[in-house]
């Protein structure tokens, strides 16, 4: 009955149901936004609690079922269902997101709340334990990656309570936890373009273990992008640019490639892509930055290097090493403080990421 394509494992614990809600702290005058409400086991605990639940459902059985739980009760005309993708959906206005979310979707639906020009008060959502995890790591730990360092700088994150995967029909192969994610607000909202700081976070995490030098340096993807957007900035900041071919410069960007990465993860060096920010949310530049910089060959060009080639690479290593001092950092290891700095030291120079 269930298609587990689509993520559907229902909750059969009704205690885990009331807690979730629970945890939301709703408001009678609350607008919730549930995504992927399923037979509607949360959903009519939502409607009891808040003023009204839109919810946005894939399979159109689903929304069928949820509809007919509410009908001709008082309930439901507080119920709104959407059918469609909620990635690809327009949402409307809402307080509070709540879903036991389908996993495959977890990543771009965590960026999606984030980055919402209102964000909700709160999302309280239940993931895959490992997920979860991943937006609760600190630095240095295994699973901090680049939706570790976005979660945690536009939003306080805390982990709820773990859930055994016998509360689910069917089970799922996985345990999963809930999570409750308070988007900084007002004067607490980083003052920084989403853009600027989401670009500058792919680049740093191409390659997590790999020092920054070899990151930023020995990329020749990350090199030519860096170089584009200065053209931009300079165009538009009427900056002259230098197209003069440097006497005897080859291009060699890829020969220092990757030479320091003692320490690396065994999984990223056999090619996996232990990288769960979702793809769906991922500029084409940035799908093959992450190919080049996991698997592709590395063969020597000769291409003739221009002035303004070899002047974007000065100001990037000027940054990580005389600004920042960071070159020798891995961004692992790198804190929130860490990128921001780097970002505004990469502004200063006239280097955009969006
Ligand atoms: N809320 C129910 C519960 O807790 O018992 C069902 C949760 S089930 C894990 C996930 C639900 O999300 C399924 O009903 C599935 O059809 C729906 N779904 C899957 N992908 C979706 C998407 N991209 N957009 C909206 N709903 C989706």
């Amino acid at each position: 009955k269930f298609n587990t394509n689509f993520g559907q494992h229902i909750l059969k614990n009704p205690g885990v149901s009331d807690a979730i809600v629970e945890k939301a702290f709703l408001k009678p005058t609350d607008t919730v936004l549930e995504v992927g409400p399923g037979t509607g086991n949360l959903t009519v605990r939502i409607l009891e609690r808040a003023k009204k639940c839109i919810c946005v459902e894939l399979d159109p059985r689903m929304a069928a079922e949820v509809t007919k739980r509410v009908q001709g009760k008082p309930e439901q005309r507080k119920l709104e269902v959407l059918l469609g993708d909620v990635i690809k959906t327009e949402l409307p206005a809402f307080d509070v997101c709540i879903s036991n979310t389908p996993y495959q979707i977890s990543s771009p639906l965590v960026f999606k709340l984030l980055s919402l020009p209102n964000p909700p008060r709160c999302s309280v959502l239940m993931f895959q334990r490992e997920f979860a995890l991943r937006l609760t790591a600190r630095p240095g730990d295994a699973l901090y990656c680049r939706l570790s360092v976005n979660a945690q700088f536009w939003a306080k994150i805390t982990h709820i309570m773990k859930v055994g995967k016998n509360n689910f029909r069917p089970p799922p192969q996985v345990e999963s936890s809930v999570v409750r994610i308070e988007p900084k607000m007002g004067k607490d909202r980083p003052n920084v373009s989403w853009d600027e700081w989401d670009g500058l976070l792919r680049v740093c995490f191409v390659r997590k273990n790999k020092t920054l030098r070899a990151s930023w340096l020995g990329t020749k993807e990350v090199l030519a992008m860096v170089e584009r957007n200065y053209r931009t900035w300079c165009a538009m900041n009427g900056v002259p640019i230098d197209e003069s071919i440097v006497e005897g410069g080859a291009d060699d960007e890829d020969d220092n490639d990757m030479d320091m990465d003692e320490g690396a993860n065994d999984a990223e060096d056999a090619g996996m892509d232990v990288d769960d920010d979702a793809d769906e949310d991922t500029p084409s530049f940035f799908k093959d930055l992450k190919s080049a910089g996991a698997n592709a060959p590395k063969t020597k060009s000769k291409r003739k290097k221009t002035k303004v080639a070899e002047l974007v690479r000065e100001k990037i290593r000027k940054v990580l090493e005389d600004v920042t001092e960071l070159a020798d950092k891995r961004a692992g290891k790198c804190d929130e403080n860490d990128f921001l700095r780097l970002l505004f030291a990469f502004n200063e120079e006239g280097i955009h990421f969006s």
